[in-house]
Parts: C-alpha cells; structure tokens; sequence
C-alpha cells in the first residue's frame, strides 16, 4: 500500500468501473505512445496496459514509483520517476503522444500550461480534474466561469466535458467533485495572429473581467484608436476567433499608430 500524501494530492481511484470509462475516453488516434501522468498505485495503468500502445508513466512519488515497478513488471523501463512539470518531453518522445490522468488538483492549471507548452507533440488528453475546473476549460464563451484557461486551451483543442465522479470513490475521498473531460488537438492548430501578444490580450482581459476591453487593455493599446465596438465587449464574451481578431486588429493598430 502507498500511504497517500496530501501535499501531493493523492487521491487513488477505488472504483474500476470509473477507471474502465477514463481509460475508455482515450481515443487514441495516430499515436504510438500514450503517457499517464501520476499512475499513484496504478488503477488506471492496470487498464491502459490492455489497449494497444506503449504505455509510459511519469510518477513524482518515490513511494508509488516503488510500488508501480513491483506490480507492473510490464513497464520497468517506462516507470518515468519525475516531476511532469519540469520534464522535457521533446527529449523522452520522438513522436505524437497522448496524455492521461487523474491528476493531482493542486497543480492541474499548471499541468494543462505544460501541455501547452507541448503542443506539438501531444494530440489528445483526457483527464479528471476538480468538477469546477473541469466544467471552466469546457465552457463556453458568456459562461460566468469562462477564462483565460477555457480561452487557451479552446485555441488549440477541442474539448468536451465527460462525465462527473463523486468524491466517495476515491482514498481519502477529496473535498469536491471531479469531472472528466477530453482535449484533442484541432487539426489546424495553428492560430491565425501574434502568439504573445495574443496570450498578453487574454492574461490583461480576464484579470479585470468587469470592465470592457478598452478600459482593461489600456496597457496594450496605449494611444490608439479604440473606438471599435469590439472594445465594448468584456472579455467573456469573446470567443476564440473573436480574440484572434482582436489581437490582429490591434497589432495592425499599433504598427500603423
Ligand atoms: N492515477 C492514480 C493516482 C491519482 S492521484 C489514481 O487514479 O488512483 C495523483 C497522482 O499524481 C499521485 O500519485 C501523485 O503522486 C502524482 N503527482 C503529483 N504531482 C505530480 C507531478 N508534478 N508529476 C507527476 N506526478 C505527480
């Protein structure tokens, strides 16, 4: 047994039914290799190694890193022992991969910037997050939860809300719901603007979500011209292509100002 940790946000999956419809949700189209993050004790590894591919694990954990090699004989050599948030994956992977997890709640906005910083190179993720953050990276534009997360990561991926699991299936049951959702890659990826300025739009928008663009982007558009009615809107309205617009309509601005 792995004593679970707190700090670490440990919360191992009881329920195989739950685990089956996780696994279940991994498409897998077009990739080889597959990477759980956090396998814990290894509910939802147990699973993974049925289907068809290579099965890789990054596990912080020294505890259930020692436990995974002793039950999962299978894996050995791709037991990664390691922090996610810190690992090169364009160093391990020569390939698309796809990611899982029932990932830790502590840092799950920070596991989903990695994953964007690793565009490239993964296609697909599904993943079990808190209900509410789940429900946030799913929603749509005029959502009172829509932020700057649900914008960047519906930039680059398609995402849909799975389904809700109850707190009682876990050890120690969590203090809050999850919720599983499905990330995949658009195909064209690509946005169609300034990458930076783009993520600076997003980040200065939503930090003042009352007030209108024009008066939260002043920062940025300093003396131009903002009497487009674009600039009305507050930034939850915005969709995605909205804020790609946005960000081409004011660099334009301010090469020409
Ligand atoms: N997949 C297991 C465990 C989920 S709990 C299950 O469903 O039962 C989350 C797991 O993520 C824990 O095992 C924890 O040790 C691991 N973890 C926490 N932070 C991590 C990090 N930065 N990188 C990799 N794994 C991490």
């Amino acid at each position: 047994m792995v004593r679970p940790k707190k700090y670490l946000g440990q919360h191992f999956l009881k329920d195989k039914k739950i685990a089956y419809n996780i696994v279940n949700a991994l498409e897998g189209n077009d990739v080889a290799d597959v990477l759980e993050i956090g396998a814990g004790t290894g509910v939802l590894t147990e699973i993974l190694l049925k289907r068809d591919f290579r099965l890789y694990t990054i596990e912080v954990d020294k505890e259930s890193v020692i436990f995974l090699q002793n039950n999962f004989i299978d894996l050995q050599d791709k037991i990664i022992e390691g922090d996610f948030l810190k690992f090169d994956l364009k160093s391990y992977f020569d390939s698309q991969i796809a990611v899982i997890g029932n990932f830790p709640y502590n840092i799950s906005s920070q596991i989903l910037f990695r994953v964007l910083e690793f565009k490239e190179m993964i296609t697909e993720v599904v993943g079990m997050f808190q209900k509410e953050v789940a429900e946030r990276i799913a929603s749509k534009p005029g959502n009172k939860v829509y932020g700057i997360l649900s914008v960047l990561m519906q930039a680059y991926y398609d995402i849909e809300y799975l389904f809700t699991v109850d707190e009682s299936v876990f050890y120690p049951p969590p203090k809050v719901k999850s919720g599983v959702i499905r990330l995949k890659r658009k195909e064209n990826y690509v946005i169609d603007c300034n990458d930076k300025l783009f993520k600076q739009i997003i980040k200065m928008g939503f930090n003042q979500r009352r007030k209108t663009l024009r008066n939260s982007l002043k920062q940025i558009t300093g003396n131009i011209d903002t009497s487009d009615l674009i600039f009305n809107k507050r930034p939850e309205q915005l969709s995605v292509n909205e804020f790609v617009f946005l960000t081409n309509l004011i660099e334009e601005k301010i090469r020409t100002s």
